[in-house]
């Protein structure tokens, strides 16, 4: 189902998923945010199963709020890694964790990088990636060497679709997290060469790197160059006399 959230971080909106076995036993994964229209909606196609549980995949605004909410409405735990802003969960998830719906098994998948609480939940060869993978855009990386290695995570491991936080289906996975790897690696050495060329601040990187990219993109652009430039300093290829994470006015 699809919030009312649309966005240019968003997408057409937050998708959110209602998932349940044969019996009638149900989870929501991304409620969204607190709007009483999409809650009345969600429990319309919930209609006469049982909800047993909300789960979030992370803690972002466009993805956790509601879940509280809609938990303690039907007296239902909230499910996710960990607290957040406007998020607080009842029972936390681990990586490598189960999560029982009625007959179904949520394998949980820790996958920081987007977040550092993110989650994705595997239910047979199907996963729900929330904003690690998404139909349509490219994902805003916090961390980009925990993003790294989400991606191989998740690589060969037999998935057959991928249900996103944001736009469509997939039923490639293992290409689509190839191409997700190789553009990131490719962006990941385009930083690095535009260092080792002279530029010698995030806003030089940007426009060298992400020169066809529109100028309204380019606050967004330097949050991605500062996860690589983190990433660079971790793997000991370059150096920086000042902070790089609170280099950004962001
Ligand atoms: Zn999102």
């Amino acid at each position: 189902m699809l919030a009312n959230n649309p966005g240019p971080f968003t997408g057409p909106g937050t998708n959110t998923w209602v998932l349940g076995d044969d019996s009638g036993s149900v989870t929501v994964i991304d409620p969204g945010p607190v709007d009483s229209a999409h809650a009345r909606a969600i429990m319309g196609v919930v209609g006469r199963r049982r909800l047993e549980s909300v789960l979030v995949t992370h803690t972002h605004s466009d993805h956790a709020p509601m879940a509280n909410h809609l938990a303690s409405e039907v007296g239902v735990p909230a499910v996710g890694y960990a607290p957040g802003p406007s998020f607080d969960p009842d029972i936390r998830l681990l990586d490598g964790a189960r999560f029982d719906v009625g007959a179904l098994s949520l394998q949980v998948v820790h996958t920081p990088g987007h977040s550092e609480d993110h989650l994705c939940f595997r239910v047979g060869d199907v996963l729900f990636t929330g904003d690690h993978i998404i139909g349509g855009s490219s994902v805003m990386v916090d961390d980009m060497g925990a993003y790294l290695d989400s991606l191989r995570k998740l690589k060969g491991r037999g998935l057959t679709a991928l249900h996103p936080g944001h736009g469509e289906v997939r039923d490639d996975p293992d290409t689509v997290i190839g191409w997700y790897l190789a553009h990131r690696l490719q962006r990941h050495e385009e930083v690095y060469e535009a260092i080792a060329s002279g530029c010698a601040t995030i806003d030089q990187v940007v426009e060298k790197v992400y020169a066809e990219v529109d100028f309204s993109l380019h606050p967004l652009a330097a949050r991605s160059v500062q996860a690589h430039l983190r990433l660079l300093i971790e793997e000991g290829r370059i150096a920086s006399d000042e902070d790089v994470a609170a280099s950004l006015p962001l």
